[in-house]
């Protein structure tokens, strides 16, 4: 079999599709993206794809190398997306030449359900409680929001107060009957970090994410030294080069590797084992399409430490583009009482509806991260 095309879709809501065709009709799907940046990555994978045409698309460990270690300039977001969503739509080729799902190729199911939960909030925490109580009736109990808005370096005892407060009425109101996770989405600075973390301690969050920027990483073990609050990082860190550090160093208790973000399947397996052997979970980030989420879910379902499965159905992100648009069998994705069953078709799972990809990719807009500025007019990290 060899590879003869490779075609790139960029649709709503933020996502881009991979298309990657053999000589024998197999046809592989990925989801190489940046959420904000997809037309940097459709370069790149328009230029690293040139490896690929007329290669057997059975060697996904030798492509995966030559992609990398094939360029003297390697790494990074852009880079390492573009080999992710190549690497998935490899893994799609390769289970659907030998009829098995791909859990089966990477030694078969560790767990029979994987835990999914979902975002409540958007990027301004609001109406949290009625978004809970919504989830909760389809069967949720574990969430995650972000804890607040943008906060300077130094802010204010109000800043942290308004965000405690949102936290302490979500135990109030729901108890122990669910669990959340907040993320800080690199919004909080060391200085505050340690003030919050601290203030949030009492509702006992299943997790605290991006307790500050993944460039501020030699701070996770002193924060981690300071609470019993596990934390979690990892969605903008793309290699095993860059894990090894974070895990070396030690302060995460779940790292959580982007399935189109950190090299594909082949690298995040490499990733989850590498944090097994550290005692920390994995929980890969995912407010992506059915191709990077079925991706994530065929490492989960291998993976003993995999803990909680990020899905972005109904985030606020998919204001004109949902996750189940673009999937023929949407069943694949049904959730029993928030956890996926494995996949039962052969490759990734997921039939693309290829017809809707290509109309919906006519009209696609280039979706940008809101740019945020403070008070007093600097900017903020969103
Ligand atoms: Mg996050």
């Amino acid at each position: 079999m060899k590879i003869t095309r490779l075609t790139t879709y960029r649709v709503a809501p933020r996502w881009m599709f991979l298309k990657i065709e053999t000589d024998e009709g197999i046809v592989g799907w990925g989801e190489p993206v940046v959420e904000g940046r997809a037309r940097s990555v459709e370069a790149a994978v328009a230029e690293i794809g040139e490896l690929l045409i007329g290669q057997d698309p059975a060697r996904i460990n030798d492509h995966w190398q030559t992609m990398y270690r094939g360029g003297f300039y390697r790494g990074g977001a852009v880079f390492m997306s573009a080999i992710a969503g190549i690497d998935q739509a490899l893994w799609d080729i390769k289970g659907k030449a030998l009829g098995v799902p791909v859990y089966q190729l990477l030694g078969g199911l560790v767990r029979d359900r994987m835990k999914t939960y979902c975002w409540v909030g958007g990027d301004r925490p609001a109406d949290i409680i009625e978004q809970i109580r919504s989830r909760v009736a389809l069967g949720f109990d574990t969430f995650k929001m972000n804890a607040c808005e943008e906060l300077s370096l130094l802010d204010s005892s109000r800043a942290i107060d308004a965000a405690v407060a949102k936290v302490a009425e979500i135990r109030s109101v729901f108890g122990n009957s669910i669990e959340f996770g907040l993320d800080f989405h690199g919004r909080v600075g060391w200085p505050m970090a340690k003030t919050l973390i601290r203030e949030l301690e009492p509702y006992r969050p299943l997790f605290i994410e991006e307790p500050v920027l993944a460039e501020q990483a030699e701070y996770y073990p002193r924060l981690a030294a300071h609470t019993a609050i596990p934390l979690a990082a990892g969605e903008r860190m793309y290699s095993r080069f860059e894990f090894k550090n974070v895990l070396h160093a030690g302060g995460l208790a779940i790292v959580q590797p982007d399935l189109s973000h950190a090299g594909g399947i082949s690298e995040c397996m490499k990733i989850a084992a590498m944090a097994e052997a550290y005692d920390v979970a994995l929980a890969p980030h995912c407010p992506l399409g059915p191709i990077a989420l079925a991706s994530c879910l065929h490492v989960d379902f291998v993976s003993w430490n995999a803990m909680l499965q990020e899905q972005s159905i109904g985030i606020h992100y998919n204001a004109d583009g949902e996750l189940l648009d673009y999937v023929i069998n949407k069943d694949a994705f049904d959730l029993e009482n928030g956890c996926v069953r494995p996949f039962t078709l052969p490759g990734l799972g997921v039939e693309i509806d290829e017809a809707h990809v290509i109309e919906r990719s006519k009209r696609a807009g280039d979706w940008r991260n809101p740019l945020w500025r403070h008070r007093d007019g600097s900017v903020a990290e969103w």
